[in-house]
């Protein structure tokens, strides 16, 4: 990146990405600086308006000489990655928390890189005209004094951010328009001193009621119109500074220096113009051409070191003393608390420093704040509590997650309500619908057996009428025939000469035949009649079908609800997961916060420390459930049984979740009890995820610290489970999950021979072709485990012969690596080495292979005095070294 990109790129970001204007250190809002009766008319009206969160910055200083030597065993205690500007505070192996800042600078940044990053865009603000603050906080020792005062008069590349910025400012003032004054000053106990006037040693602050305006009207303001006169007051400022601690006794650790850079500028109409550009007169400022002076201040802090007084041995100190030593940084602290939580009551009143920064931070003034860390893991807790100090200046992270929380666990309320909600809608809606169909399904039958019955009594009454019509027709035909033949006979017995023509009139014929026509036509409606009650039937079958037609999709839809309702299960389940997963993460930091040895110590409690957790319980308020509780909500039972859930989401949420647990000791029984290493276990067999990998063989790693989880791990076929995984693994942080775990496995001497059997250190092998020093680190500590237990075991006589690890080939590589470069890989070799040595069944191969010359090295060089002395002990007692080192007239 460019110089002058960066400093604009970071300018511009600053009003684009930042959360919200950060309030000023006021309590109430007030006007802007004290600027010329000209100037106030003129000013700029967008000097109120620019956001201006605190920018952080950390900064990691490079090992000591001392920290070289007495913590060569150990990693840092953080681990930078500054292109995603992350910083990892490890916790153990394999766990570590991983916060954001808007710059990480590791050991190897410059000062110009650190100057550009954190003190450039304040710098050119205030050459615009706004106030600008540059502090440097953290342990003393960190390099604050070395980031902020360097003088760099031997070697310009040393230049700290004093001297830069003001070279900064004279490369673009003119000196016949504008001035340049500097005082410079120290506080020590609420004392304000002045360092380029010893005398002077308690100067009052003046505050303008009106504007706010903070300034030292007794401090020495000297104008300066050269860098080399400015390199000669910062020099005379240092030796007042040693001189008056000298005489006071104290440590310049104690104080805070402070230099402010007061720059005044007239800027012609023209170049004004850019900040009223947006007014509605730019040709009236082009004529008139008014002169503006913009004033503006720098202040550069190099703040007192941040760790509590006790621990680096108090001078002797009065209680009183030592509480107000610290005073300005705690006040500090808690003003920096206050502004994260937008509270009203901002306590900038309780100290000097915060009264004296009152116009010069936040708000209209534009802040950067570096803060500086060691790497040494004996410092962990500062450098944790020097970290939180900075998180909470740019509004810390972990709030929001805070947030993120609280809206995850109402979200999941919420959704049990409407879950509740659905499932009586759904209740309901299904009591209708049976009722509907049991309505529809009566009506139908009983239409249709009515219309039956109708049917048949219609039926019989026709059938009945058209009986009775006939047998009356045939009863009067019987009866008429039964007439005529009487006739016949009467007529023939009476006038036995008339001839008489048997058979029937014409006239009865002619009725006979009336009435056969009709007897037709009776007929033919009684069909019609049959056929219309047959039609009635049929429509009366084709309802009953609709009808079902009708349940069948009711029926659907019933089952579309409950698919439904069981997606919205498993969705809460899912949210429960991520609660969990939250609660952990939040349970944790704030465990961080509460923890990190402060509250092991009496007394002396650092008050910012105090007001975070003040501030933790407040916002908390008992709302909060702790995780003890949510584990009871959700139980373990719950958890495990979602690492087999079909959700891959789900499964991965609840394996971090066991992950997590599993790093707690106290609740490792409680999760293997449950059965969790099995699910475990059987998560690295049936997935193919490699989060779930990952994540799964860290949670077994944890739970192998655990000598009877070993044999359990063992006993489930762990070995073939863990060596599949680092097969297929491609992820180094899988493979040192991995290897952890068998590492672990490789320390318990009932193991040994089915450890070997089972492929273990073929697969720790096998896993050195990551070339991840971590992993290396891993595999390194499993072989010296392993040779430790299997010495063990033949100075017992349980074991014979040749080394597992030999007969394994694994003595090439320790060869290798026996004067590896990282010292977590080389000391577990050495030790694994001396371990092998020990027995003589392996000194013909370890003579053979090389290892006698890294031995003899190692009883020679090692910087730790227990190995070297393990080494030489070692050689002296084996006869075939002894003879081999004879033989090559080596002495040792
Ligand atoms: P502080 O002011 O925080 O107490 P110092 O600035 O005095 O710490 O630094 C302590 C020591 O560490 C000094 O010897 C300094 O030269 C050295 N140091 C600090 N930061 C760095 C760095 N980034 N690179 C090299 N040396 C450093
Ligand atoms: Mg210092």
């Amino acid at each position: 990146m460019s110089t002058s990109s960066q400093g604009s790129s970071n300018r511009n970001s600053n009003s684009r990405t930042s959360l919200k204007p950060s309030p000023n250190l006021k309590s109430k809002p007030t006007q802007r600086r004290n600027t010329t009766t000209t100037a106030t008319s003129a000013a700029p009206k967008d000097h109120t308006t620019v956001p201006g969160r605190v920018r952080v910055a950390v900064r990691l200083r490079p090992r000591n000489a001392e920290e070289s030597v007495a913590d060569a065993d150990f990693a840092d205690c953080v681990e930078l990655q500054p292109e995603l500007k992350r910083l990892k505070l490890r916790k153990n192996n394999w766990d570590g928390e991983t916060y954001e800042f808007d710059e990480v600078l590791t050991e190897f940044a410059s000062q110009k890189r650190v100057y550009e990053v954190v003190a450039r865009p304040v710098v050119e603000s205030v050459l615009d005209g706004y106030n600008g603050t540059i502090m440097a906080y953290g342990q003393t020792g960190t390099g604050k004094t070395y980031t902020l005062g360097r003088l760099g008069e031997e070697d310009t590349a040393a230049r700290g951010i004093m001297v830069r910025a003001m070279e900064d400012i004279f490369a673009n003032v003119s000196l016949e328009t504008d001035s340049v004054s500097v005082s410079y000053l120290q506080l020590y106990m609420e004392t304000i001193q002045d360092l380029l006037d010893p005398a002077n040693d308690n100067i009052a602050i003046a505050e303008d009621p009106k504007t706010g305006d903070v300034s030292l009207p007794g401090a020495t303001l000297v104008e300066i119109r050269d860098q080399q006169s400015f390199i000669e007051l910062l020099s005379l400022g240092e030796a007042h500074r040693f001189a008056a601690n000298t005489k006071m006794n104290t440590e310049s650790s104690r104080s805070h220096a402070i230099l402010m850079v007061h720059v005044k500028r007239s800027v012609k109409g023209r170049d004004a113009s850019h900040s009223s550009e947006n007014g509605n007169h730019p040709h009236m400022v082009k004529s008139l051409k008014p002169l503006i002076v913009r004033k503006a201040k720098l202040v550069i802090v190099d703040l007192a070191g941040s760790e509590r007084i006790d621990k680096s041995g108090s001078e002797g100190h009065m209680l009183e003393e030592a509480k107000s030593i610290n005073l300005s940084l705690s006040a500090l602290g808690k003003c920096i608390n206050s502004l994260a939580e937008n509270s009203a009551h901002v306590p900038i009143r309780d100290s000097k420093l915060t009264r004296l920064l009152r116009d010069s931070f936040g708000g209209t003034a534009r802040t950067s704040l570096v803060i500086t860390i060691g790497p040494s893991p004996r410092h962990r807790a500062e450098t944790a509590s020097t970290i939180m100090f900075g998180q909470r200046a740019m509004k810390v992270e972990n709030m929001i997650k805070l947030k993120e929380e609280f809206d995850y666990k109402s979200l999941s309320r919420r959704l049990d309500i409407e879950l509740d909600k659905l499932i009586m809608e759904h209740e309901r809606q299904q009591k209708a619908f049976e009722d509907e169909i049991e309505r529809l399904a009566t009506e139908a039958h009983h239409r249709i057996s009515e219309a039956e019955r109708n049917y048949a009594d219609s039926l019989e009454k026709e059938r009945s009428k058209y009986q009775k019509d006939y047998m009356e027709s045939i009863k009067k035909l019987e009866e008429k025939f039964v007439m005529n033949q009487r006739k016949n006979e009467d007529s023939r017995i009476k006038s036995s000469s008339e001839v008489v023509i048997p058979g029937v009139s014409a006239e009865e014929m002619a009725d006979l035949k009336k009435m056969l026509q009709k007897e037709t036509l009776l007929r033919k409606a009684a069909e019609g009649e049959t056929n219309n009650w047959k039609i009635q039937v049929a429509e009366l079958k084709q309802s009953e079908a609709s009808a079902k037609s009708e349940i069948s999709k009711l029926h659907k839809m019933l089952e579309d609800e409950a698919h439904q309702k069981e997606k919205l299960e498993g969705e809460i389940a899912i949210l429960q997961s991520q609660l969990l997963q939250l609660s952990l993460e939040a349970d944790e930091t704030r465990r961080h916060l509460d923890g990190g040895g402060f509250d092991k110590e009496v007394g002396g409690r650092d008050s910012l420390t105090s007001q975070i957790k003040h501030q933790q319980q407040v916002s908390g308020n008992g709302a909060k459930p702790s995780i003890a509780k949510l584990f009871e909500q959700v139980g373990l039972q719950k958890i495990l049984s979602l690492l087999e859930s079909e959700d891959a989401d789900v499964r991965i949420h609840a394996v971090k979740v066991v992950a997590n647990l599993a790093a707690e000791e106290t609740n490792q029984g409680k999760i293997v009890e449950a059965g969790g290493l099995t699910s475990l276990l059987t998560l690295l067999k049936t997935t193919e995820d490699e989060t779930i990998h990952r994540v799964a063989a860290g949670a077994i790693a944890n739970l192998a610290m655990n000598e009877s989880n070993q044999e359990l791990i063992m006993a489930q076929g762990g070995i073939s489970l863990l060596s599949m995984t680092a097969a297929n693994a491609d992820d180094p942080q899988t493979l040192r999950m991995v290897a952890g775990a068998i590492a672990n496995l490789c320390g318990n001497d009932k193991l040994q021979t089915e450890l070997r059997g089972e492929g273990g250190i073929k697969a720790l092998l096998g896993m050195v072709r990551c070339r991840h020093p971590d992993v290396h680190a891993q595999v390194a500590r499993g072989i010296a485990n392993f040779a430790k237990c299997e010495s063990r075991a033949s100075s017992q006589g349980i074991k014979s012969g040749r080394s597992f690890l030999i007969e394994d080939g694994a003595l090439s590589w320790i060869v290798q690596n026996a004067n590896n470069e990282a010292s977590s890989i080389r000391r577990h070799i050495e030790l694994a080495l001396c371990h092998l040595a020990q027995h003589e069944a392996n000194a013909r191969d370890m003579i053979k292979g090389g290892a006698l010359w890294e031995l003899v090295r190692i009883s020679r060089e090692c910087s730790r005095d227990d190995i070297k002395t393990l080494a030489h002990r070692t050689l002296a007692s084996s006869p075939a070294f002894q003879a081999e080192m004879r033989r090559l007239r080596l002495s040792h």
